[in-house]
């Protein structure tokens, strides 16, 4: 069956009392068992029973199935936000000595875990041009835990070549961590281009209109873990892979960091919907960055999806011709942008990605607005530049507004 057909009919792991067509929510912290044997096995995990929610739950263990069945991933880990999928991930792999190589054009929380609180347990940040190969391969060595990177970065828009970054990491042993969120599974299949765990923001696309807060991790369970000093002893242990049983059975459990069941109910039915949304978005986004440009005081326009941007061509094998319902755009300054955003009428301020309704934001005083001007020129974020995510709405209402807005 094609995704969006296997999206809708994944069947319960176990059969629902009622026939409940639309997944219940499980809001039970426990479940109880016949007998003290039943409880061991359920314990010790080998019998499949749910014991405790932050552990397993019904309603969320079923969103992870249906994750799995429209992400082809071998095994996917649900949390309560999308910067817990990345702190999970990322205190998986990493260790006191080791290191991890990344790109400073990254979303704000995960530069400053990566940055900050990471390497205050000693774990080495190194930041370098991820677009540059020489660069990445002369960062990365034996002590690398993992190269981390965002699909398309935000607000620079930047696209790295995921197949060439790829090779450099799996030459020198070390796994390719991206950070998918802005390009659903649906629509791109990054292990198809050499990434070995995706993570995402479920609260974006997948939530189904910005209705809650979550996050997934995607183990592909495509890289040796043989080659990490950290999860060789556990290899050859679980039936999926050392990195997930180190996040499931460990990190997850251990941080807390669970996803809830009526969070998971909403997000199974945003995944029902969201091919439809994320195709009507991005066509959205195209026309309108593509107009947007033509407008006069727009200085730039900043979307891959248009020919001539500089990585148009790499973002075009990766994710094809509608890469993502996000673009930017530069006017001439801070003043101009924040008159902009005054001025919208049908367009929200707010910050978000992927809501159902377009929302605009000038990432440099908000978003970025904490760092200093020396980190946010590492980053590359700029005071001229404002940031769209775009929504359902008409593509004509939408650029009538920014008309009007800039006119
Ligand atoms: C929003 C976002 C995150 C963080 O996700 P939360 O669900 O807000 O924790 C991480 N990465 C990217 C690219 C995002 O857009």
């Amino acid at each position: 069956m094609k995704t969006e057909t296997e999206i809708l009919h994944v069947p319960y792991p176990v059969a629902d009392p009622h026939g409940a067509l639309n997944m219940p929510v499980y809001h039970s912290v426990a479940y109880e068992f016949d007998t003290a044997e039943q409880m061991e096995l359920a314990f010790t995990g080998k019998s499949p029973e749910h014991v405790y929610s932050r552990i397993t739950n019904p309603t969320v263990q079923y969103f992870e199935q249906r994750v799995k069945a429209a992400s082809g991933a071998a095994e996917v880990i649900s949390f309560n936000s999308g910067m817990a999928a990345i702190a999970n991930a990322l205190v998986a792999v990493g260790r006191a000595g080791g290191n991890i190589v990344t790109s400073p054009h990254l979303f704000g929380n995960t530069f400053s875990l990566i940055a900050y609180t990471l390497a205050e347990f000693g774990v080495e940040p190194r930041f370098c041009d991820l677009t540059n190969p020489a660069e990445v391969e002369r960062l990365v060595d034996e002590n690398t835990c993992a190269v981390f990177l965002e699909v398309i970065t935000n607000p620079q828009m930047e696209v790295v070549d995921l197949k060439a970054l790829s090779e450099i990491c799996h030459r020198a042993g070390t796994p390719l961590v991206a950070d998918t969120t802005v390009i659903p599974f649906t629509a791109f299949r990054a292990a198809e281009f050499g990434v070995d765990v995706e993570v995402v923001s479920s609260t974006k696309y997948i939530s189904g209109g910005a209705t809650s807060l979550g996050g997934l991790l995607l183990d592909h369970d495509t890289f040796d873990w043989r080659q990490s000093a950290k999860l060789r002893p556990l290899v050859g242990q679980f039936p999926v892979s050392a990195f997930s049983a180190k996040v499931r059975r460990e990190i997850h459990r251990n941080l807390g960091a669970c996803m809830t069941p009526y969070v998971a109910q909403m997000q199974i039915n945003g995944l029902e919907t969201l091919e439809l949304r994320y195709q009507r978005a991005t066509r959205t986004c195209r026309d309108l960055a593509g107009r947007v440009a033509g407008l006069e005081g727009v200085v730039s326009v900043n979307y891959p999806g248009l020919p001539g941007h500089p990585c148009h061509d790499v973002s075009l094998a990766q994710f094809g011709e509608f890469p993502g319902a996000m673009f930017t755009f530069d006017l001439a300054s801070r003043e101009a942008c924040f008159r902009l955003i005054n001025r919208l009428q049908v367009i929200r301020r707010a910050t978000n990605l992927f809501d159902n309704k377009t929302l605009a934001i000038h990432p440099a005083s908000t978003i970025f607005g904490t760092f200093t001007e020396d980190t946010r020129r590492q980053m590359d974020v700029h005071q001229e530049t404002i940031r769209l995510s775009v929504g359902l709405e008409a593509a004509d209402d939408l650029f009538a507004d920014l008309a009007r807005a800039i006119g």
